[in-house]
């Protein structure tokens, strides 16, 4: 048990929050998480904030973002981002999926690498930190609603409340690449227009699946136009391709409500990523020209809704901030990562957005199981995280920006 003795701290902690069940949708552990946060950064004379995002969205839903500082008095801040909302368990664990079960290197509970490890990898690094000397300021973001791409978690702390910083490090991610970017996202809802009818009398009807499915296999040119575009980021370890690409997948579809009615609507919607550094406008012009077209060649008639669209990003691997994660992530594992970008999304786009540039780094390793069944957290990462954030927390303000 020796070599785990140096994350006592942590381990407590994250057992503390995998123990509260924070699932986005209801929202019920929320207060009760946030909590435990803001006493644990008091009792580590470190200040602690809420920020609630009820006030923008008025449902009645609290949704307290947590701010914890380590202030230095400087004029430079970093920004540590991650949240504690989790994803529903499902259903066929071995371990409790909201108990912390330690086991041969590894913590298992919902929530342990996606992504509470890394808010106490994160706090350890605070406290160890709060006593010291330091050139820069640190403040922790622990969000809300990241796991449902949440209006009113880091989105509202950064857009609306106006969290100021000067770089950002996002540990909502994994430790096998230093991520420079992230993909954008649209959604697309189209409504595809038949004639509902006697299904004994087709020929008084117009079918809206048929209609549809014209419509889903001329879109197969949208998904080989997309994936010939190709980023100057890599794809993370693993991926098919060396360069991230553009994705397009059909993802939902919906139509009938009995064998003997031919439907008259047909409704099936699509996700496509963007590279980190296309322009979401570009994007979506591009889109919308396919789908006209697309109405000429199969004379459907359909229309078509963007039901989400988010911005990707894409930071310069020549900033000093840059350059600092990354050498500071080689002094402290050894290892010098590669840059890449990531093939989801993440909340690291709100920082870009306004004008923070952002890298990501983190605990969630590729096969910890996040959002799976049994999901799990490296001890060795939560370490190799805390001990990242300690050596950037010393470094002097001119490596930052
Ligand atoms: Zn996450």
């Amino acid at each position: 048990m020796s070599e785990l003795a140096p994350l006592d701290y942590e381990l407590s902690l994250l057992s503390r929050l995998v123990e509260i069940n924070t699932e986005s949708v209801p929202k019920k552990g929320y207060s009760e998480c946030a909590s435990v946060i803001v006493e644990e950064a008091e009792k580590n004379s470190l200040t602690a904030e809420i920020v609630d995002g009820e006030k923008g969205a008025n449902d009645g839903l609290s949704r307290p973002n947590v701010i914890v500082t380590l202030d230095s008095g400087s004029d430079t801040t970093v920004l540590l981002e991650s949240h504690f909302d989790v994803v529903p368990p499902g259903t066929g664990w071995k371990y409790p999926p909201f108990k912390l079960t330690v086991e041969q290197g590894k913590a298992y509970g919902r929530g342990t690498a996606d992504n509470k490890a890394g808010i106490v990898a994160v706090m350890g690094a605070l406290r160890q930190l709060s006593n010291e000397k330091l050139d820069v300021n640190l403040k922790l973001v622990a969000g809300v609603d990241e796991e449902i791409g949440g209006r009113y978690g880091v989105d509202y702390v950064m857009s609306d409340w106006g969290l100021k910083g000067d770089a950002a490090l996002i540990v909502d991610a994994g430790p096998e690449s230093l991520f420079l970017g992230a993909s954008g996202i649209i959604w697309g809802k189209v409504t595809v227009k038949g004639k509902q009818g006697h299904a004994g009398y087709p020929f008084k009807a117009k079918n809206a699946i048929e209609e549809a499915m014209k419509l889903i296999d001329c879109f197969e040119d949208y998904e080989k136009l997309v994936e010939k575009k190709e980023s100057t980021l890599h794809a993370p370890v693993g991926s098919p391709r060396k360069f991230v690409w553009g994705r397009y997948s059909v993802t939902m579809i919906r139509a009938g409500e009995k064998e003997n009615v031919i439907p008259g609507i047909c409704e099936f919607r699509f996700d496509r990523r963007l590279l980190p550094e296309e322009s979401l406008e570009n994007a979506e012009g591009e889109l919308m020209d396919f789908f006209k077209n697309a109405l000429d060649e199969t004379g459907c008639e359909a229309f078509l809704e963007l039901v989400n669209k988010q911005n990707g990003y894409c930071t310069s691997s020549d900033l000093v901030f840059v350059q600092t994660v990354s050498e500071t992530i080689q002094k402290t594992t050894g290892q010098r990562l590669p840059f890449a970008a990531e093939l989801g999304g993440n909340d690291g786009s709100f920082f870009a957005k306004n004008g923070i540039p952002v890298v990501c780094y983190g605990p969630i390793r590729a096969d910890t199981h996040y959002h799976g069944v049994d999901e799990f957290v490296y001890l060795q990462d939560i370490k190799n995280t805390r001990d990242s954030v300690v050596n950037l927390g010393k470094v002097s303000r001119d490596k930052i920006v």
